[in-house]
């Protein structure tokens, strides 16, 4: 099987004479198609809404175009409330699924009417004590412990994990949240991530609706939504088969009226905060070779690394690559990829087969449109790359400039520095 990348290499030079390699580049046309997917597969719900993970890919111009689908956003920060705040973005529009939440930011957040995710039953008074009051609204982040797992092997460690309350908790939580005033409430759960597999909703949702069923009948809360979180993967490996979005909504419609239509609970909206499946698979980092090293194994270095793309780097996770302009050609040389930093695992890929590369090529490293450019940093001084906007009529918009040295330097005050003896 063989993955197809979204750009030429004709396109490649072209636009690399006017922004210098590395870049990230978006696929417009991608990024609509499966937003509509999304939209359609789930208009069974009529209360549905895909409130996108911010932290996967903070662009402002993406963040528009998803809006136009009518998607919400979904912020842990107060600088993605910022970017939302920025875009458009306000009232129910905006989920805050923030942990170890510094208080001020939920103040921030309820100033902009965003829905409240409580990932701790402590945090109940910390929201009072820094509004006076709890919003209407409230949602809480549950967490069933234990191991979760799928039939394809896949499997997660709730157990194990940082996030959401006990069964008893999220109990408790919804009684005291109720005396206090709120007035509905939500119910999410993150178990499991980059899940290729059309089963993970509709098995997530069963724990979720019954966990709904079984609050409503103790706790007489009015339970609004429902929130999927996110977690739907995509195929970052040729061999592997994508999600089919139909089949998972369908797989989540089952579940729904098996279970929560009768207990008289089918006016529930479901929610998701899918990051890596809007994004993901409709992003590349385009890098040349610079260099080439015959040692113990064959490395090619590129003008990109790890600070352009920390995947690889941090989980060992695979991203595939095409050499532009190689498509057909054998895959018979066996390469390290790597970058500049001065770290061996800055490596975008190890004992892998490409075609022959030589100085100046270009590769694409797939899929890097979600928590790709977001999670880069500047070790080693390294500036961040520009990211491009492929738009459906084959022009290419900057939407993120490359880091400068000067944008580095920002936080140092230089003047004060050479003042100081
Ligand atoms: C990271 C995150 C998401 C998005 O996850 P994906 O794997 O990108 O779908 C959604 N919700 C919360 C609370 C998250 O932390």
């Amino acid at each position: 099987m063989s993955k197809k990348a979204f750009l030429s290499l004709q396109q490649a030079e072209d636009i690399a004479k006017q922004y210098p390699t590395p870049w990230h580049i978006y696929h417009e046309a991608g990024i609509r198609e499966n937003a509509e997917r999304v939209r359609q597969a789930f208009s069974w719900n009529p209360g549905f809404r895909e409130y996108f993970a911010v932290k996967a890919t903070p662009n402002p111009f993406l963040l528009n175009i998803l809006k136009e689908y009518g998607f919400g956003v979904d912020c842990a920060s107060e600088t993605e409330l910022m970017l939302s705040e920025a875009c458009g973005f306000s009232g129910r529009e905006i989920m805050f699924s923030s942990n170890d939440t510094p208080p001020e930011e939920f103040a921030y957040a309820d100033r902009l009417g965003a829905i409240i995710n409580l990932d701790d039953i402590t945090h109940i008074d910390c929201v009072e004590q820094v509004l006076g009051r709890l919003p209407e609204v409230m949602s809480c982040r549950y967490n069933p412990g234990g191991v979760f797992e799928l039939s394809n092997g896949i499997m997660d460690n709730p157990g194990d994990s940082k996030y959401g309350m006990t069964p008893a908790q999220v109990t408790e939580a919804y009684r005291r949240m109720m005396q206090k005033g709120v007035k509905q409430f939500g119910l999410h759960a993150f178990l499991a991530s980059n899940t290729v597999t059309n089963e993970y909703y509709p098995k997530l949702a069963g724990i979720l609706f019954r966990e709904a069923v079984r609050l409503r009948r103790e706790t007489g809360a009015d339970i609004r939504f429902i929130n999927l979180s996110g977690g739907v993967g995509i195929p970052y490996r040729p061999e592997e088969t994508a999600n089919d979005i139909f089949v998972i909504a369908d797989g989540v419609r089952k579940v729904y009226e098996e279970i929560l239509v009768p207990a008289g609970m089918g006016d529930i909206a479901i929610y998701a905060e899918m990051g890596r499946f809007m994004m993901g698979p409709y992003g590349a980092l385009v890098t040349r070779a610079i260099h080439e090293k015959h040692i113990y194994k064959e490395y090619i270095g590129t003008d990109a690394c790890a600070c352009d793309l920390m995947r690889p780097a941090m989980y060992g996770a695979y991203h595939h690559i095409t050499v532009l302009g190689k498509e057909d050609w054998k895959r018979d040389h066996r390469y390290d990829i790597t970058g500049s930093l001065c770290e061996n695992n800055d490596k975008f890929a190890v004992d892998r087969m490409l075609p022959r590369i030589d100085m100046g090529d270009y590769l694409l490293v797939h899929d890097t449109g979600a928590h790709g450019y977001s999670m880069g940093y500047n070790y080693n001084g390294r500036l961040k790359s520009a990211e491009l906007l492929l738009k459906p009529d084959g022009s290419v918009q900057l939407i993120r400039r490359a880091e400068t040295a000067k944008d580095y330097f920002a936080t140092f005050d230089f003047c004060d520095l050479l003042k100081g003896d």
